[in-house]
């Protein structure tokens, strides 16, 4: 029996989709590389823009044929497009669907295959297991069999959901209220993917750095959880590196910034979008903080962390976005020089507050054109802060090859490609960088002393 994961969409869903493929594997299921050559496919989906929706949906209407050819396959829809609630309007549009998946909870796929008597009663304990694990906010398996030794970087959600009312987004309406998992459940699951061969976890969330406020575990709590919870997993032995992302700026505190240093295996990398430069779309996007605030808080993140590197998220075209308030974001992205922007043109989603009270007047071109803009002024930048890394000895923690070469990140999450002999992946390697583009790194290994 084969199953096959077509996953898009953030870190979140591909954490959610290894997760399902984990527990398919425990049952006995191989990986099929296509559709066709599976009994169960799951299409784990992203609403956060229109464009990954579109294609979604694109991929559920070819799967429409695939279902009728075997009545006995079970075609499972998960992710955002289910949401946590109102299914039955799904349903209605999508009959050929098995079953809806919300997201991080594929109990029903696991209820679904112990109904269908597919299991033997072993399996069948497995998959009440899982299920009964699920609901108390844990897995019992991470990596896929199918995974082991090969995955060098691993995510791990630590909250679920978000509470945070940004005007332009769908996420808190379709992930649900925000959660934190138990800290046990997330070292339990590290511990065992650092068994697998995980070499680096990286922690997520919508707003990461709001971590553990609502557990009791962390009730009169001195430092932020997310701060004990990195400290805890900094303990773990064969754990190189951890990471964290996203980051709000009005949940960025200095204790974090500080255990970021402090704390060798926390890479120097923060994630904490800015949205927009301009004050007044800002507060109607309801961010809660000003472009000086972002400004001032940049500031004290690189006095805290000298070498860090920062990544932000901007969306370009919000309703009414003028000329000028769009220039003061390409002003600020420009004054600021971060390391990396995700830039994306608004989409109107429904339910949003946006959506229900701004006209989203922008013609597409415009909103393109404006992408365009910030995104080769971003490269620009890029290119400019890459280019002293010429000739200098990085440490790349080596996740696989791709078209003959190894590639990895630096600690400050610059990607790093070069040619070597012999298996580097998941080794740390010293590479001299002999080439410095805005999107890569590309050098050889260094020759050390002991070489
Ligand atoms: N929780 C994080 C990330 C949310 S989703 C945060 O609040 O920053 C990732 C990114 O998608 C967002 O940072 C935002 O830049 C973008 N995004 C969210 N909703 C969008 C929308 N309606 N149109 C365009 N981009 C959007």
């Amino acid at each position: 029996m084969h199953y096959h994961i077509w996953t898009i969409g953030c870190q979140m869903n591909e954490a959610d989709s290894q997760r399902v493929a984990a527990g398919l594997e425990r049952l006995g299921y191989q990986p099929a590389p296509r559709a066709e050559e599976a009994d169960i496919v799951i299409l784990n989906t992203c609403v956060v823009r229109q464009q990954p929706e579109d294609k979604a949906v694109g991929r559920l209407n070819q799967l429409k044929r695939w279902k009728q050819e075997r009545p006995e396959g079970i075609l499972a829809l998960m992710g955002c497009m289910v949401g946590v609630k109102d299914t039955a309007r799904l349903q209605q549009r999508f009959p050929w669907v098995d079953l809806l998946l919300p997201p991080s909870d594929p109990s029903a796929l696991w209820a679904a295959l112990a109904a269908r008597g597919d299991l033997d009663e072993a399996q069948t304990l497995i998959a009440d297991a899982e299920s009964r694990r699920l609901a108390l906010g844990r897995t019992d398996t991470v990596l896929p069999a199918s995974e082991e030794g090969q995955a060098v970087s691993a995510y791990i959600p630590v909250v679920l959901g978000c509470s945070h009312a940004c005007t332009y987004c769908v996420i808190p309406y379709r992930r649900g209220a925000e959660r934190s998992r138990p800290p046990e459940a997330i070292l339990a699951e590290a511990i065992q993917l650092v068994a697998q061969g995980v070499k680096e976890i990286t922690l997520l969330g919508q707003i990461v750095d709001r971590y553990g406020y609502d557990l009791l575990d962390f009730a009169g709590a001195q430092e932020p959880p997310l701060v004990t919870l990195l400290r805890r997993m900094h303990e773990i032995k064969g754990l190189q590196r951890l990471r964290f992302l996203t980051s709000h700026p009005n949940w960025m505190r200095d204790d974090l910034l500080r255990a970021v240093v402090e704390l060798p295996k926390v890479c120097e990398h923060i994630e904490v979008p800015i949205q927009a430069g301009d004050d007044d779309i800002l507060a109607q996007m309801r961010r809660g903080y000003t472009s000086d605030d972002y400004r001032q808080l940049v500031a004290r993140i690189r006095e805290l962390i000298p070498s860090v590197s920062i990544a932000t998220d901007i969306i370009v075209g919000f309703p009414g976005e003028t000329e000028a308030q769009f220039q003061r974001t390409y002003d600020l992205l420009e004054e600021l020089r971060l390391d990396k922007a995700h830039i994306a043109r608004y989409s109107a989603r429904p339910l949003t507050v946006a959506t229900r009270t701004l006209e989203d007047g922008l013609p597409y071109e415009e909103k393109e054109r404006r992408r365009r803009v910030l995104d080769k002024l971003q490269s620009r930048i890029v290119q400019e802060l890459n280019a002293p890394y010429l000739d200098q000895i990085v440490d790349v923690l080596v996740e696989g090859e791709k078209k003959g070469r190894w590639f990895g990140r630096t600690r400050t999450d610059r990607l790093v490609f070069f040619t070597a002999e012999g298996d580097w992946r998941g080794r740390m390697a010293q590479v001299r960088i002999l080439w410095a583009g805005p999107w890569s790194l590309v050098g050889e290994p260094a020759l050390s002393d002991c070489d």
